[in-house]
């Protein structure tokens, strides 16, 4: 029996925002069985966001999560090094509308997290487990999802720039490897793409310290890349901090193309829709489930 995951005790991290450019402290607060991955803004009066498929928001550039008019930006990293490390219940407060985008990778979360430590409590994990294939497509980028003992991921990236072009990387996740091959790996941007940002009031916080920022032929951060292929490891990161949105872990073997947060947003509602296609690994906790996680009658 596999049973939840809270950390062991609270702790407070600080940085600042890619987007916003605002400076924010997140408060991280050990948590009960069943109560899920909760987020709370406290620089206003608001209710507590819960990670599951209803508080998704909005996908441009970011993983936005909200409810009732309150919302959380650039979510993915901290969700994935959650989820990385098998933490199912934990409330995270915060005095701003971003998360910090400390270096760009999940590594500072994964760091503290695993410094707090992880705490075992008494409630058996509920995984949601993928029974028949399920695929999402856009153009030429798709998602299939196909049954699997544990969690394992493939993915593909091309980009036409000369030190990107074609990556692809598959990997069991779980705790060693997500910490080992996954949370190190840094977000990425091109420098042609920057004025757009800044004109729409975006990536005002972003800079060498905290992305990947490349050229037309290179990267120009001055100490390069920390992997030749951080960037298809970044975009598994971005993936499994999209698909912790399902609010319980999941079973299943993911097969990616070419895919970002919006597609990621799309897979979790197909598979959401498609209720024959998938089962909750602890049926006999259904009852519970419906009061607490993925919306069942989506
Ligand atoms: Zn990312």
């Amino acid at each position: 029996m596999t049973q939840q995951k809270t950390i062991k005790r609270e702790f407070y991290l600080e940085g600042i925002g890619l987007h916003s450019g605002k400076r924010v402290r997140i408060h991280f607060v050990p948590s009960g069985d069943n109560r899920g991955v909760v987020f709370q803004r406290v620089d206003k009066r608001a209710l507590p966001i819960l990670t599951n498929i209803n508080a998704i928001s909005n996908a441009n550039f970011a993983t936005i999560i909200g409810t009732n008019g309150t919302s959380i930006s650039t979510t993915e990293h901290l969700l994935a090094s959650l989820a990385g490390l098998g933490i199912d219940n934990i409330l995270i407060e915060v005095d701003g509308p971003e998360i910090p985008i400390m270096d760009g990778s999940a590594r500072v979360f994964v760091e503290a997290l695993l410094k707090s430590g992880i705490e075992t409590l008494k409630s058996e994990k509920e995984y949601v487990k993928v029974s028949e294939p399920v695929s999402v497509r856009e153009k030429d980028r798709w998602i299939t999802l196909y049954p699997y003992e544990g969690l394992k991921i493939t993915f593909c990236i091309d980009y036409s720039h000369p030190l990107i072009g074609k990556q692809c990387l598959s990997l069991e996740i779980n705790p060693k490897t997500f910490t080992d091959e996954i949370a190190y790996a840094r977000t990425f941007g091109f420098k042609k793409d920057l004025a757009n940002f800044y004109a729409m009031g975006l990536a005002k916080g972003g800079n060498l310290e905290n992305a990947v920022v490349l050229d037309d032929t290179g990267v120009i951060n001055p100490d390069g890349l920390r992997a030749s292929d951080e960037f298809v490891r970044h975009k598994m990161l971005d993936l499994i901090g999209d698909i912790a949105l399902l609010g319980h872990p999941l079973q299943g073997h993911i097969v990616a193309y070419k895919s970002g947060h919006a597609l990621h947003h799309k897979l979790i509602y197909s598979l959401m829709k498609e209720k024959n296609r998938w089962v909750y690994r602890n049926a006999s906790e259904l009852l519970h489930l419906t009061q607490r996680g993925p919306s069942l009658t989506a």
